[in-house]
């Protein structure tokens, strides 16, 4: 009988499983059900030029739909795509396998699962779940609401405000747009501050306002409504935008896993052959890991994926004479682009004393955000 490896999110770490599996997997043993929320792969790097504006035609290009295509290679034929939400696991205290349940009861049997269900998302690209159209729709919304203002307010002034400033100001030179990040520094002190002074230059060079140590409140039932006075932020400053976005927020998306198996922050604990400390058939990577480090997509595609490929085949087949692959983590680094037009965007490696990248590498790769690389990660090619 054939083997059950069950995969939870088709993000980057669940893809990027799924393709590592798609070269080493024996389909007469191995069966793969892939589950995701979404009908579709929303490739998250081009995700904030895809709601400014339909520049490259991202809305067909940034979106690509589950569907057979998505198993490659060995796996043509045999994986399965399910498009439901997980909201429990029930786990085997033998380490033999268990059961997912999804929304609405159904169930799904597996002998090895892999948890990969990412981080939420701040709006504007908490993209919705139900089908494409809607994604489509939400998409379209964004683009109208970010036309229509001519005062935007960013409140958090981390990757996700700094990118959407750039991709705003790309579009609409004239409109005002103001990032308001609590600490003196944009970014967080992972980053050394001569390139967090660096990344505020750039904006403010685009003429886009950066008001560091200082804050407003946004009550949690209307984040995105601007009072009829405006703002007062915590200095006293009254800020009267016209639209007003929270890019902060993103937590392990984990609500249906059990307490005992996160970390306070709601991470999942793991050993470094990313198997769960309680569960050996269960592995965990992207996002959600406990694990010290920026998480990004180069880390999951590169490190945490094929890692967790070579260790689930080596659980399935016994071979515990044969070494687990050993996550000891990766080289920081980040990319940071500031739209499409401007010709810098910047990033820092954290080698050596720390290099900070800019120039043409940084432009080149703001200008297609890895869109035009996607179907070969996604099976899926845009018509
Ligand atoms: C705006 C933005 C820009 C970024 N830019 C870069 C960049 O330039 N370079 C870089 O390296 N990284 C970048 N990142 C980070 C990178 O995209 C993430 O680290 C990566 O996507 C995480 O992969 P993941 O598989 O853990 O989660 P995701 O890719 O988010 O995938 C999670 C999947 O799980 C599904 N899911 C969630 N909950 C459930 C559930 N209960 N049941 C079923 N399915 C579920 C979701 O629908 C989703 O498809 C960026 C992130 C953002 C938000």
């Amino acid at each position: 009988m054939k083997s059950t490896i069950v995969i939870i999110g088709g993000g980057v770490g669940g893809l990027g499983i799924l393709n590592s599996l798609s070269t080493t997997i024996n389909p007469k043993k191995h069966a793969v059900i892939l589950i995701d929320t979404r009908p579709a792969y929303v490739h998250l790097i081009s995700s904030l030029r895809l709601v400014v504006s339909n520049t490259d035609n991202l809305i067909t290009r940034s979106v690509h739909p589950f569907g057979d295509h998505t198993f490659l290679k060995r796996l043509k034929g045999v994986g399965t795509f399910i498009q439901a939400s997980v909201s429990e696991i029930k786990f085997s205290d033998d380490g033999r396998g268990g059961m997912v349940i999804l929304d609405g009861g159904k169930t799904v049997a597996y002998d090895v699962l892999v948890l990969a269900t990412g981080s939420t998302l701040p709006h504007p690209i908490a993209f919705p779940t139900k089908s494409t159209e809607v994604i489509e729709e939400y998409v379209k919304a964004r683009q109208e609401e970010f036309a229509s203002a001519t005062d935007i307010l960013l409140v958090g002034g981390g990757p996700v405000g700094i990118e959407l400033a750039g991709e705003l100001r790309d579009v609409f030179p004239s409109k005002s747009i103001t990032i308001l990040h609590r600490s003196s520094l944009l970014l967080n002190p992972v980053y050394p501050d001569r390139f967090r002074v660096a990344i505020q230059q750039q904006l403010e060079d685009r003429h886009i306002t950066v008001l560091t140590g200082d804050s407003i409140t946004l009550s949690a039932t209307s984040m995105d409504q601007v009072p009829k006075d405006g703002f007062v932020t915590d200095k006293g400053r009254t800020l009267k935008p016209d639209l007003v976005i929270p890019t902060w927020g993103m937590r392990p998306n984990t609500a249906y896993l059990p307490s005992d198996l996160l970390s306070p922050t709601g991470h999942v604990k793991i050993l470094p052959t990313f198997q769960l400390v309680a569960h050996p058939d269960v592995f965990a990577i992207g996002d959600i890991i406990d694990w010290d480090e920026r998480k990004n997509a180069s880390k999951i595609v590169h490190a945490h994926a094929p890692k967790t490929a070579q260790n689930v085949l080596l659980y399935l087949h016994l071979m515990a004479s044969r070494e687990s692959a050993k996550y000891k983590g990766s080289t920081e680094m980040i990319m940071i682009s500031d739209g499409k037009l401007c010709t810098s965007g910047m990033g820092y490696l954290d080698i050596l004393w720390g290099i900070i990248i800019n120039g043409w590498i940084s432009s080149f790769s703001s200008r297609d955000l890895a869109v035009s690389r996607l179907p070969r990660f996604t099976g899926y090619t845009p018509v």
